[in-house]
């Protein structure tokens, strides 16, 4: 093949356009300047994609018991043990993880089979541990899990404030936006984040706030709007219901601003200034991602910003709003599907009216009736016995699940683990059966990116071995299990058709995740689909921003939540007394089983290496390059030190990827912590207390 084809990135959430032929053998890659994402822009990850295509390491054939078995032979013995621990255990006994690698097509037939058809909402997906703060706190506030801006938005923003997001390493094309809109128009940037990261050197302010005290900040700020005639009095009455009651916990958690800035741990005079910028500013878009997300009260950090939107009417309107950046490429399309245990489908929850609708238009009568079991309780339930039997999907849970430890040993106590997944990994070790995937570049289908674009995913090379996409791979399943009629798909198109179908079927309006326009969609329309934005009515123009006027919400009106400001859930300790926090390198992804491949990205930074506040490093007499050990209550890892001026003092970092040979012994999984958000279920891997001493 000598043409480019039209594909999306693989990687982040940004969910940039890609161009991309194949040459003497060899994948290039580069921008696709026509996708409203990223005109052309690709990071240092996404240009080196073409270097990560080696078929090292992959699957390519099924397996049983580590021994090469027929795609029949996998199957039936799929069929045949989830079929039997349904009818031994019920239901509840088998269940699915996932992954925001899948593309939309994958994830609804999963969806569809697991909630439809075997009865239970035990499919979770690694996506749990990326955004579910932020679909917990945008159904509280908005009635639905809506992202109301665009990537527009931010350029359009007179003050855009980051929270808990290294945007220029995590979201790098974005952040090349936000940068060159602000040498237009002079945007100011306020990065909110412990860490002084590559995001904050850019930023006009930064605010290195103590680890969890995000609430306390916002809580203080929509104080500060109340007191100084900055909030919206009109858009509070026409449009939100809560207002006084969340004004007054907010005036109770933070009544004056000195005991803000001390319980933040920021000088005043900065916390001064970010308040009276965001007062006097209308277009501001405040950026949340996962420094808010992934914590024990991460629901309540997201509705403390949106409660500042909302209480201002910057919401919906251009250049103003609350912006979620999701990690993974299609964690969105996951979202949209229902591939979170505790959704249904297309945004739609476990309410009698929506369980009735999903199962009339699936015609399935054993719908699930309740939502199943997140991420971490999914595990917990294979280690404890009542799991029977798990799918997981295109992910690596034994490194990177909070408490890996434990998920590890949930793998080997289950009866029955399959894994499909492209290469081999931690994981795939423990597979009774193991499926070969197709990886990027090979398999079909649609991705939805941060701001709501469902973009094409296309394939380029051949599927090698005996790989095949996982949308079949689960029809095929499906129809061993009886369920034939209801899987009749022979491509990818038929099921985005009912896909779109479902999101559009009794929609009065009421529901704003709606693809009506795209239910119809012709195959030769779907192969050759642009970058669209939903909502896609039909008979409407599609996309642009969400929520200036009328919410989904029974009455139309936003919701502001009253939160209170709440510790980390295990706070630092005389035995650990270093607060540790974990995140993203600029050039690695995931557990690095694409991004390793590349030389060229592990040169930013070849081996693990532990950042530690240089007032502990030195009251430590620890020196860069001394190999560590890192030990929280939970477990144990080792690194190499680096003395970091870039933390505040009593914290330490530690980056998420490393795996493999070094995965007992310096991946941040085995630390981490599994306290998770009532809420939301999302884990607090930003915060696990420990202590460092010389290996
Ligand atoms: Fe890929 Fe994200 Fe980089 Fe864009 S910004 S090229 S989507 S990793």
């Amino acid at each position: 093949m000598t043409g480019e084809v039209r594909t999306t990135c693989p990687y982040c959430g940004v969910g940039c356009g890609v161009l991309a032929r194949v040459e003497g053998g060899r994948v290039h890659v580069r921008g696709d300047p026509d996708h409203p994402s990223n005109f052309g822009r690709l990071c240092s990850k996404g240009s080196a994609l073409g270097e990560t295509m080696a078929l090292d390491g992959r699957v390519l054939h099924p397996e049983i018991k580590g021994q090469r078995a027929t795609w029949d032979a996998a199957l039936d013995l799929v069929a045949q043990r989830f079929s039997e621990a349904v009818a031994q255990h019920g239901p509840d006994s088998v269940g699915f993880y996932v992954s925001g690698q899948l593309l939309t097509e994958d994830y609804y037939v999963a969806n569809k089979l697991l909630k439809g058809f075997v009865g239970t909402a035990n499919i979770d997906t690694n996506s749990r541990l990326c955004m579910a703060s932020s679909v917990a706190g945008h159904k509280r506030a908005f009635g639905e899990d809506i992202v109301p801006g665009t990537y527009e938005d931010l350029e359009a923003a007179d003050l855009v404030v980051l929270v808990g997001s290294n945007l220029a390493w995590c979201h790098p094309v974005l952040h090349q936006r936000l940068l060159a809109a602000r040498q237009q128009r002079g945007t100011r940037i306020v990065v909110i984040d412990p860490r002084r990261t590559a995001t904050a050197e850019d930023a006009d302010l930064h605010l290195a706030i103590r680890p969890g005290s995000d609430v306390l900040l916002f809580n203080g700020l929509l104080a500060h709007l109340a007191a100084t005639g900055a909030t919206d009095p009109d858009h509070i009455a026409a449009h939100t219901t809560g207002f006084d009651a969340t004004l007054a916990l907010a005036q109770a958690d933070a009544p004056d601003r000195t005991r803000v800035a001390r319980g933040c741990d920021i000088p005043p005079a900065d916390l001064d200034r970010f308040y009276e910028w965001f007062a006097r500013t209308p277009r501001t878009v405040t950026v949340y991602s996962q420094g808010v997300n992934q914590s024990a009260h991460g629901t309540d950090k997201v509705n403390a910003i949106l409660n500042v939107h909302l209480a201002t009417g910057r919401i919906g309107r251009e250049g103003a709003g609350p912006f979620s950046v999701t990690g993974q490429p299609n964690a969105m399309g996951g979202r949209e599907v229902g591939g979170l245990a505790n959704q249904l489908a297309a945004h739609m929850g476990f309410t009698a009216p929506e369980l009735d609708r999903v199962s009339r238009f699936w015609n399935a009568p054993h719908l699930a009736r309740a939502p199943g079991l997140k991420a971490v309780d999914l595990f917990e339930a294979a280690r404890t016995g009542s799991l029977k039997a798990l799918w997981i999907m295109g992910t690596n849970p034994a490194v990177s699940m909070p408490d890996a430890g434990k998920v590890r040993e949930a793998l080997q106590k289950l009866p029955f683990v399959v894994v499909s997944d492209v290469t081999r990994t931690d994981t795939t070790r423990h597979a009774h059966v193991l499926l070969p995937a197709a990886a990027w570049g090979e398999k079909d289908g649609t991705v939805t990116n941060s701001e709501r674009r469902i973009s094409r995913s296309r394939a380029f090379l051949p599927v090698p071995g005996e790989a095949r996409p996982d949308w079949q791979i689960v029809t095929d399943l499906a129809r061993r299990m009886g369920f034939s009629a209801a899987f009749p798909y022979r491509t990818r198109a038929e099921i985005f058709r009912e896909h779109a179908a479902l999101t559009a079927f009794e929609n009065t309006g009421d529901r704003l995740l709606d693809l009506g326009a795209l239910a119809d969609l012709p195959d030769d329309a779907y192969e050759a689909l642009s970058p669209i934005q939903w909502p896609a009515k039909r008979g409407t123009e599609p996309g642009g921003r969400l929520l200036a006027i009328r919410f989904p919400t029974p009455d139309g009106r936003a919701n502001l939540v009253p939160v209170r400001h709440e510790g980390p859930a295990l706070p630092v300790s005389r035995d650990h007394p270093i607060a540790l926090t974990t995140g993203r390198l600029r050039d690695q992804w995931h557990t690095m089983t694409r991004t390793g491949l590349a030389p060229r990205l592990s040169a930013h930074a070849p081996e693990p290496v532990l950042d530690l506040a240089r007032r502990e490093a030195q009251a430590l007499n620890l020196h860069d390059n001394d190999l560590v050990q890192i030990e929280s209550p939970l477990g144990l890892a080792l690194a190499k030190l680096r003395v970091s001026d870039s933390l505040r003092p009593g914290e330490a970092f530690l980056p998420m990827h490393w795996s493999g040979l070094f995965a007992a012994r310096a991946s941040t999984g085995p630390l981490s912590n599994p306290a998770t958000d009532a809420l939301s279920g999302q884990p607090e891997l930003k915060h696990v207390p420990v202590r460092v001493t010389k290996a």
